[in-house]
């Protein structure tokens, strides 16, 4: 049984709740066996185990302890020149850089987040400019009551809101990180299923085989730079950044030692 199955037994609303071994397992495991199995688990891999159960929503609580964790971790490897840069403000730099790393692996489940653009409604608010002519007699002096009548164009700006739908989110309200690969990290390889005359698939190069869109580590060096005016591109390329990753994949290393512990644990 994997930790995935462990979800449902979170979500009581959910209609496969109760005995989950019933589909899968030949072991008929109660709901009590598995959150037992899952505090065993969390004993032996705290972090992993948090970790998962938060990017999964199950809690807050998780959030925030997983965060932490990382946070320590990072205190602990903190390259040199990152902490000599940050000065007085590593600390406040590391407790983003662990809260952008925990986002960026929150991402892999596929999750959803609500779009920014338009604040979750799907519809924005757009100004229109229409300009608006209008054609009225011109006045003038009457030199002569036989001169034809004579007319002014007249322009002028009328600014109006429209309702549109959100090119965002395409008016869902919601932005998925999945990646156009819908999720599965593998796309057909045309070249190759031409030459071998049966479908042959790779890596997907928007994702790098991932199935999802990370979060570029752009933003976290605009969030750094808030607090380091003085970092420069090159220097966050070459000792911030491959530090910032290490976070990230800490989460999931820790995650899948979560998931070798429980299936230790429930054997
Ligand atoms: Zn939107
Ligand atoms: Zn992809």
């Amino acid at each position: 049984m994997k930790l995935e199955n462990v979800l449902k037994n979170f979500h009581p609303k959910s209609p496969t709740f109760g005995n989950v071994a019933g589909c899968t397992s030949p072991d008929r495991l109660t709901g009590t066996d598995i959150m037992a199995a899952v505090g065993m688990t969390e004993s032996q891999a705290e972090f992993g185990m948090a970790a998962f159960l938060a990017k999964n929503d199950v809690s807050e609580e998780d959030k925030f302890s997983t965060v932490e964790a990382l946070t320590q971790y990072a205190k602990k490897i903190t390259p040199k020149l990152v902490a000599k840069a940050a000065g007085k403000k590593l600390g406040y730099c590391l407790i983003i850089l662990a809260k952008m790393a925990f986002e960026d692996y929150a991402r892999s489940v596929g999750s959803v987040c609500r779009c920014s653009a338009c604040r979750g409604k799907g519809m924005i608010d757009k100004k229109v400019t229409t300009t608006k002519y209008s054609t009225r007699e011109a006045i003038f002096p009457s030199f002569s009551k036989r001169q034809p009548k004579r007319y002014t164009n007249t322009e002028r700006d009328v600014v109006e809101t429209e309702r549109v739908i959100c090119k965002s989110c395409n008016g869902k309200g919601q932005i998925t990180h999945r990646c156009r690969c819908k999720g599965r990290g593998k796309v057909l390889d045309e070249e190759q299923t031409k030459l071998q005359g049966a479908p042959v698939f790779k890596d997907c190069p928007r994702c790098q085989g991932i199935g999802f869109k990370r979060v570029p580590s752009s933003v976290a060096y605009n969030a750094i730079k808030h607090l380091v005016p003085d970092l420069t591109q090159s220097s966050w390329s070459r000792n911030w950044k491959p530090f910032y990753e290490k976070l990230a994949s800490k989460c999931f290393i820790e995650e899948s030692a979560a998931e070798q512990a429980f299936s230790r644990v429930i054997k």
